[in-house]
């Protein structure tokens, strides 16, 4: 007998494995029904349980309701929503012309087939977007999924593991729970593609284990995404923008801006206006505004506690661990060698490094790994030219950081140490599939 207190033992990872890939060769998830079903029900689950999901990113970050929303619920269903207003177009074989080669009966062209059995491993700081995203994404490419939550955000892994299995096909999605040992267990398997979001350490792991079957990957990663403000530009408005989206989900995020690169004249603008705009987001003490969240445990806590003697405090620097608060904070005059700007800060501190102008800022940009984001803020064609000519970074964004991954038909994803490959609206189609080339020359009638 089972009963709510009792936990359904879990399934041995290899026959789960074994399991789902019997469906899929039974194909089951290969006709557009089938995936369109599934991304209609995954799509209701989040709608219908919007209210149990945004209590339980409450109870791992703090998450404020309107930023669960936003960022997390209703970016999944726009995503989903996309895919399916979309999928028939991007699953179309396309054709060559090989006449010239071939002669006149014979054709050639290319079609999306599945992969197979696809494991999704997420992490803890968007814990429902980053998990159900490339979850739709490989069941609109017809896969099955073994999808792995982050057990740091444990409230959201369990209503995930309880909601899926109540929307979604079982035989072709099952949910894994765990950390280490359970991840460690699942990576030992034969996976058709392994999508992994989180840091780069982890990264190398999942990489090698795939490497042991010859399994591809894409790999989500970090990293220290710069903002250059140029001289010249509205510092009020740049800095209302910094703020909004640096200390959304308290810094946890992988695409924020991560340190500000600038002139030491406009570095002084922006210290100013970005103490105003903080406060004009959250109020003179952002301990009790309902709009800011919190440091998901106190181990990332303290990392970021050790953080906050770099350079000099110009607004914010309070903490309080038993909250694992700390206030939205600019540290100004910070030197490239002081801590906060040797590590991803994943967190609401902001450093302002100054440089002379632009061509320090790209040598300063290109001397360090490949970022998952660059930011510029630039009245500037030749400067915005510039930038997208002489670096290299996962995405560039003008005038407003972050918006980017908000745009389905754009690849988002990293390059070098912030990640391998990308997702989102048709790029999750070819990363979920094989693109497989197909020639048919006829025999003579
Ligand atoms: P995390 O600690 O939740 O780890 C992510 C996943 O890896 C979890 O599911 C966890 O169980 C698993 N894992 C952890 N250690 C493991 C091990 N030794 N072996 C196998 N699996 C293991 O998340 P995190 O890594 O702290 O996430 C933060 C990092 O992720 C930051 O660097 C951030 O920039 C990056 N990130 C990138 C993106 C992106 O889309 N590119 C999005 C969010 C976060």
């Amino acid at each position: 007998m089972n009963d709510s207190t009792t936990p359904t033992p879990a399934e041995d990872p290899a026959a789960l494995v074994a399991r789902l890939r019997a469906t899929f060769r039974a194909g089951r998830t290969r006709p557009l029904d089938w995936r369109k079903q599934q991304l209609t029900r995954l799509r209701d689950m989040l709608t219908e349980h919007r209210e149990d999901i945004a209590d339980a990113l409450h109870a791992d970050l703090g998450k404020p309701r309107a930023e669960a929303y936003r960022s997390e619920i209703d970016f999944s269903v726009r995503e989903i929503d996309h895919t399916l207003d979309h999928l028939e177009e991007w699953l179309r074989p396309e054709s060559v012309d090989v006449s010239g080669v071939f002669g006149e009966r014979a054709s050639a062209g290319t079609q999306y087939d599945p992969l197979g059995v696809v494991l999704v491993i997420a992490p803890w700081n968007y814990p429902a977007q980053l998990l159900l995203v490339p979850v739709a994404g490989a069941l609109a490419a017809g896969n099955a999924v073994v999808v792995k939550p982050s057990e740091m955000a444990p409230a959201t892994s369990a209503v995930i593991a309880q909601l899926l299995p109540r929307h979604l096909d079982t035989d072709a999605v099952a949910v894994v729970e765990g950390g280490v040992p359970e991840t460690t267990e699942l990576l030992a398997q034969r996976f058709d593609h392994i999508f992994y979001t989180g840091n780069g350490a982890v990264g190398r792991i999942v990489m090698r284990a795939a490497a042991e079957h010859l399994t591809p990957v894409t790999l989500e990663l970090g990293g220290k995404s710069p903002a250059f403000v140029d001289a010249g530009v509205n510092t009020t408005e740049v800095a209302r923008r910094l703020a909004r989206t640096k200390f959304a989900n308290a810094g946890q995020t992988c695409v924020a801006p991560d340190y500000v690169l600038t002139d030491p004249a406009t570095a002084r603008a922006l210290e100013t206006a970005l103490a105003e705009a903080i406060e004009e987001q959250y109020g003179v003490d952002p301990a009790v505004s309902d709009a800011y969240g919190r440091i998901v445990n106190e181990r990332h806590f303290d990392r970021l506690s050790g953080l906050l003697g770099s350079g000099r405090v110009v607004t914010g620097g309070q903490t309080d661990r038993a909250a694992k608060y700390i206030a939205p904070t600019v540290l100004a005059g910070v030197r490239p060698d002081e801590p906060v700007m040797r590590e991803e800060i994943f967190g609401p501190v902001l450093p302002i490094v100054e440089v002379e102008g632009l061509d320090e800022a790209i040598g300063f940009i290109n001397d360090r790994d490949k970022p998952l984001a660059l930011y510029a803020f630039t009245d500037s064609d030749r400067t915005r030219e510039r930038l997208a000519a002489e670096t290299s970074s996962g995405g560039l964004g003008f005038g407003l950081p972050m918006a980017h991954l908000s745009v389905p038909e754009l690849p988002f994803g990293g390059v070098g140490e912030s990640g391998l490959g990308a997702y989102h609206g048709p790029h999750s189609i070819a990363t979920f599939s094989h693109r497989k080339a197909r020639l048919d020359v006829p025999l003579p009638a």
